[in-house]
């Protein structure tokens, strides 16, 4: 590795302190179609020729192969000629992310680690995938970043050093990658006027690793593939953005993407903020929520998620619910309790049960949902704030140590 690829920090007037990103995404020699727009798709066939007024026509027949039936080979792709099949074969493969490793949690969480190319021959970067199964939905949380150049103090994923932003058709291609996994594609075509069949995956978060808002044209370009009617066809609604509250781009997120948005709080003073997402000294508390206020569309029915963790005596007092109810007053909002997920070395510890139903409580009596978010997957650090790619791997020490936390939990 060169010196240009080790950790930096910048200090801002501020006091806020950032990672920089590291390194760049460098294509393969033989690029993959997986994940791209249909604006590079058609870029990507004017390359090899084919002439531009078939372009339209060609990318829509392509389209439906890669994101309605998740065609894995050129050869699938019957509506188009086999000379113009063999011929894209020479130039592009179908490839998705490699998975390094698949880990299902004793819940049915499952765990992708995906490996992602490297630049210059670098060692290839790695983010991870998670498809939580419940029974009226399928979420799969999707990485943004491989690690994150913010580092709130209780994430796994923020103590990562090595940072690179995702390619919109990285982002993309974890729907992909998941629809494989779990033999999730439209296999024949559904007869006119029927009702779609229904997907395993049927909901997206944008709550893996990496701050959302700090790529934002890769993630707007890569959703914008996920929400494709003639796709992959997960509707706006159906996709949650959360941001630890990059206040300029949320107003860009809202004109921009349109997806429905979550917000991680996580405490009511700027005091205690500045110190659990060092991002509040730069855009504190009242910034934010004016930003959130101004996003464009809320109503009861489209509320923000304001993300809140349970810190054992950090965050957790009926003092805070309080503060945080007046805190979030005319917002159209909902409130998500999150049992903080332990990770090896972290100095917080989750809020006691008990502690947690009474700050829910509060919060419900005035007149919020506060749904606490079970966790899911914990025993194979799949978490929220948990993932943190091999990268950096694990010692052998801090597994045990992570699975002596999962059992007394
Ligand atoms: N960077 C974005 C999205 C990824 S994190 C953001 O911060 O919003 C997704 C959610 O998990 C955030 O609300 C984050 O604060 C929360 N989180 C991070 N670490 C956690 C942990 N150890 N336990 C519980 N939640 C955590
Ligand atoms: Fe980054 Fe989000 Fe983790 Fe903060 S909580 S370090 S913004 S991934």
């Amino acid at each position: 590795m060169t010196t240009s690829l080790t950790a930096i920090k910048t200090q801002r007037p501020t006091g806020f302190v950032e990672k920089r990103p590291l390194e760049r995404y460098a294509a393969p020699a033989k690029p993959s179609l997986v994940g791209l727009s249909r604006e590079a798709l058609s870029a990507s066939l004017a390359r090899v020729g084919v002439p531009e007024r078939q372009r339209r026509m060609r990318v829509q027949q392509i389209w439906h192969w890669l994101y309605l039936r998740g065609a894995q080979n050129f050869d699938e792709m019957t509506t188009l000629s086999k000379d113009l099949r063999a011929e894209l074969a020479r130039h592009f493969t179908l490839d998705r992310p490699a998975v390094a490793a698949e880990q299902i949690s004793i819940d049915g969480t499952r765990k992708w680690l995906l490996r992602l190319p490297g630049e210059h021959g670098d060692a290839p970067h790695e983010v991870e995938c998670v498809y939580i199964p419940e029974t009226d939905r399928g979420t799969l949380c999707i990485s943004s970043q491989v690690g994150c150049t913010l580092n709130c103090s209780f994430c796994h994923t923020g103590t990562q050093r090595l940072v690179r932003n995702l390619t919109a058709a990285e982002i993309a291609s974890q729907v992909v990658l998941a629809r494989d996994r779990l033999n999730d594609w439209q296999r024949v075509a559904a007869p006119a006027g029927s009702e779609p069949e229904k997907r395993l995956v049927s909901n997206i978060v944008m709550m893996g690793m990496g701050e959302p808002l700090y790529n934002f044209e890769a993630v707007r370009d890569g959703l914008a593939v996920v929400a494709d009617g003639d796709g992959l066809s997960i509707s706006k609604r159906r996709i949650t953005l959360s941001t630890s509250g990059v206040v300029p781009n949320i107003a860009r997120a809202g004109a921009e993407i349109g997806s429905m948005l979550a917000v991680s709080l996580h405490a009511v003073t700027d005091e205690l903020r500045d110190e659990l997402v060092p991002l509040n000294r730069k855009y504190p508390i009242r910034e934010l929520l004016e930003a959130c206020r101004n996003y464009p569309g809320l109503s009861n029915a489209r509320r923000i998620t304001f993300e809140y963790v349970m810190l054992k005596g950090v965050n957790d007092s009926l003092a805070d619910a309080k503060a945080l109810v007046r805190l979030l007053k005319g917002i159209p909002a909902k409130i998500n309790l999150i049992p903080f997920n332990p990770w090896p070395g972290t100095k917080y510890e989750c809020s006691d049960w008990e502690q947690i139903e009474k700050f829910s409580e509060v919060v419900f009596d005035a007149g919020y949902a506060s749904p606490v978010r079970t966790p899911r997957g914990r025993d194979i650090l799949a978490a929220c704030g948990q993932l943190k790619s091999a990268t950096e791997k694990l010692s052998a020490r801090e597994r045990l140590a992570l699975r002596a936390m999962a059992v007394t939990d």
